[in-house]
């Protein structure tokens, strides 16, 4: 049995058991009841199909045309009119119950809101200071917790232990970082990390990073402070598609290394991260 079949309620065996080869006929037109009192749930399911088929445009019963008057044509073209409506809208409810297929399964996710406390930003540059003045990235991860059901808000900025070069900040001890995290029952939210002598972008060290956050969680940003360049912050996440995929999918051995010229990042300031007043944490591991 093929799977159209099984979807339009063919049922192999409760036919054959119960009722004569000629049966579906007389059962798709007999009242209600009638058929599925012999069969069951396969009749009461091929009832259903045959009078689907019945009803379907073109599929007019013979025993319309044989009992019935010759048919008006206004009749027939209003009819004819009916039908064209019906099946207009029989394609737009398919369409709209794709579209939420799409956005439930596969389809791009609809992102909930962070909230970003103001000071987070002068007081990391405050914190990166030092580090700046030597051309040496600082990085520091964004915790917080889901607020309510469509928001998140960022609690705490940890500076976990790390070392760095002037393109690139590695954590170090890692460990410290998740008991912190999960003994508070904090979630990292975003990261953010200095260009001390840069421009405010993603290196494409930077994406592999992110990737990994937002991996795990969609709603994942990535903030740029570039103090010595114009504009001097941005907040970022990968587009979703492509971006997440292209970076997760990528091989490339070499820690810099250029990307498919696909749209591969995107500002997230404008879109699910908003900065407001909020109060901030510091927690200083160094
Ligand atoms: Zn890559």
């Amino acid at each position: 049995m093929s799977s159209h079949q099984r979807t339009q309620g063919y049922v192999p065996g409760a036919w054959g058991s119960s009722l004569p080869p000629a049966a579906p006929s007389f059962a798709a037109f007999a009242p209600d009841g009638a058929g599925a009192g012999f069969a069951g749930v396969g009749a009461r399911a091929a009832l259903d199909a045959a009078r689907t088929a019945a009803a379907a445009p073109g599929a007019r019963p013979e025993y319309a045309t044989s009992f019935a008057p010759p048919e008006d044509p206004r009749a027939r073209e209003a009819r004819a009119q009916e039908e064209a409506l019906a099946a207009t809208r029989a394609a737009a409810a398919r369409t709209e119950a794709e579209r939420i297929e799409r956005e439930n399964s596969g389809g791009p996710p609809r992102l909930r809101t962070v909230v970003l406390p103001h000071a987070t930003l002068p007081r990391f540059l405050a914190i990166a200071s030092a580090n700046s003045a030597r051309n040496l990235e600082t990085c520091g991860l964004l915790l917080g917790r889901e607020n309510t059901r469509t928001r998140y808000v960022v609690e705490t900025l940890l500076i976990p232990k790390q070392h760095a070069t002037s393109d690139t900040c590695t954590m170090d001890e890692e460990e410290g970082v998740l008991g912190f995290t999960e003994g508070r029952g904090l979630i990292t939210l975003g990261w953010i990390h200095t260009h001390p002598s840069q421009s405010c972008f993603m290196s494409s060290v930077d994406l592999h990073t992110h990737a990994s956050f937002q991996r795990m969680l969609p709603e994942s940003f990535a903030v740029v402070c570039a103090p010595k360049s114009d504009p001097n912050f941005g907040i970022f996440r990968l587009t979703d598609p492509p971006g997440l995929q292209t970076v997760l999918k990528c091989t490339a051995k070499q820690a810099f290394h250029p990307h498919p010229d696909v749209p591969i990042y995107t500002d997230a300031d404008r879109g699910h991260v908003q900065m407001r007043e909020a109060p901030l944490e510091i927690v200083d591991l160094r």
